[in-house]
């Protein structure tokens, strides 16, 4: 049996060994209810337990895997050279079979014991031997719940009332972080704007998905604090990006429970003037859905920064059920057409008429096109072809964090 610190140095030693494309594997491996075994067999019944079912994962896995026993009936098994994370979960399926089956513990007695495969695969969820043992070991206690009795490690879903605590502080500490994703012209390709999207590194619990932030913020009170960074912060990129010569406008995502906050009008206004930035410059794109949640309030406040110069979009369009006459109306400049669209473009003919139909609705109404997640070149001739003014998305480039940003147009 290893101890703890032998445990450590051998799985630090596989990954050491371990070609970096080719994950390793760590899985715990519990048995159940054995104490009831020893308890009615005595403790030698108990340990040759242990041996008949190490004899049998043994015989039931590759040459090169590794398994130790850990503790009782417990058992670490090291799937070295995986060809996916996929893979992980065949190998832990072989162990839970395997020891499916009745064990002979002497004088007669046969005995059948549950087990659970907890799984933790490096490098997806860490690369420190420690770590991926815990993960492992907590795994656990999952899998037991499973009909195949295994399962993977899994990140814990943060507690709500920390994550608006800790973005409260994240946000007044100025420890956000605002990354730039370009927007090309077409049909040069020229990049004349660029989309500003918040990140959040958690501390403990790594990368909070914006949607999940957001949405965080706007139910807790916190919208009009992570807007207020949030445009401050976009236009101190946009003027040094214009600076540096780029004829560049910046396109900053707008909550409708940020825009109805008493005094925001006046307090974006105040911060184009200290900045020194045009009010054609900048570009407020808010969500479809929320819009039409209170397009009567919206409108008049649009209106107000539309005076001033600023452009307004809408976000997402084609997911919130605008109805035509609200879009007439508005004080639209721009229309996002959604990526679930954008993606279906090149296989699905119908998709692909959907757009052009957006495309030229915005057209007749006076309203540029910008088509959000293209990815590749096929989707984009397409978009060309039907009209579109513009594109973002991966083929043109992925958000970047905007201090590199600077530093690659200096
Ligand atoms: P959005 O405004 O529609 O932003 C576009 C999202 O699509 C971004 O996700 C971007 O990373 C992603 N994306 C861009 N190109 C591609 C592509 O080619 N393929 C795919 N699959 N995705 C692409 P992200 O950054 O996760 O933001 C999600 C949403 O969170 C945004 O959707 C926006 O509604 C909201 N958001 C992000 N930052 C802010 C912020 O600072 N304030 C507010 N109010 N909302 C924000
Ligand atoms: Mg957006
Ligand atoms: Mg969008």
């Amino acid at each position: 049996m290893l101890n703890h610190a032998a445990v450590l140095e051998e799985v630090a030693g596989c990954l050491r060994d371990a070609n970096p494309d080719a994950p390793l594997a760590v899985v715990v491996v519990r048995a159940q209810r054995v104490r009831e075994v020893e308890l009615a067999h005595g403790y030698a019944a108990g340990a040759a337990l242990a041996d008949a079912m190490y004899a049998c994962l043994r015989a039931a896995l590759r040459p090169g895997d590794r398994i130790h026993r850990i503790a009782g009936h417990d058992f670490l098994v090291l799937l070295p050279a995986l060809r996916g994370r996929a893979h992980a979960a065949l190998g832990a399926g072989k162990c839970v079979r395997a020891l499916q089956a009745a064990f002979d513990i002497g004088d007669g007695a046969v005995v059948q014991v549950a087990v659970a495969a907890g799984i933790a695969v490096a490098p997806f969820d860490g690369t420190d031997a420690d770590l991926l043992c815990r993960r492992a070991d907590s795994a656990c206690a999952a899998a037991a719940s499973q009909p195949e009795r295994h399962a993977f490690w899994t990140a814990p879903a943060i507690p709500l009332e920390t994550l608006h605590d800790d973005l409260r502080v994240a946000i007044a500490d100025n420890r956000l972080e605002l990354h730039l994703q370009p927007i090309a012209a077409l049909p040069g390709r020229a990049i004349g704007s660029y989309e500003a999207l918040s990140r959040w590194t958690h501390p403990r619990f790594g990368p909070v998905p914006p949607d999940v932030f957001i949405a965080t913020a706007e139910r807790g009170g916190l919208i009009g604090a992570l807007t207020r960074w949030n445009l401050n912060v976009a236009l101190r990129h946009l003027v040094a990006l214009r600076a540096n010569g780029a004829p560049v406008r910046i396109a900053v995502n707008l909550s409708v429970e940020a825009l109805q906050l008493p005094g925001f009008v006046e307090e974006t206004l105040d911060l184009l003037r200290l900045w020194r930035v045009p009010g054609d410059a900048l570009v407020l794109e808010i969500t479809e859905s929320a819009l039409m949640r209170d397009v009567e309030r919206c409108t008049h406040l649009l209106t107000q920064l539309r005076a001033a110069g600023v452009s307004i979009a809408i976000d997402d369009f084609g997911t919130g059920y605008s109805s035509l006459a609200y879009l007439r109306r508005l004080p639209l400049d721009g229309l996002k057409i959604d990526r679930s669209f954008i993606r279906d473009m090149a296989d699905d003919r119908r998709a692909c008429r959907i757009v052009s139909t957006m495309i030229e609705l915005a057209h007749d109404l006076d309203m540029e096109v910008i088509a959000e997640g293209v990815e590749d070149e096929a989707t984009l001739a397409m978009l060309q072809r039907a009209g579109c003014d513009f594109v973002q998305g991966y083929l043109i480039g992925r958000p970047i964090d905007a201090a590199d940003m600077l530093d690659a147009v200096r």
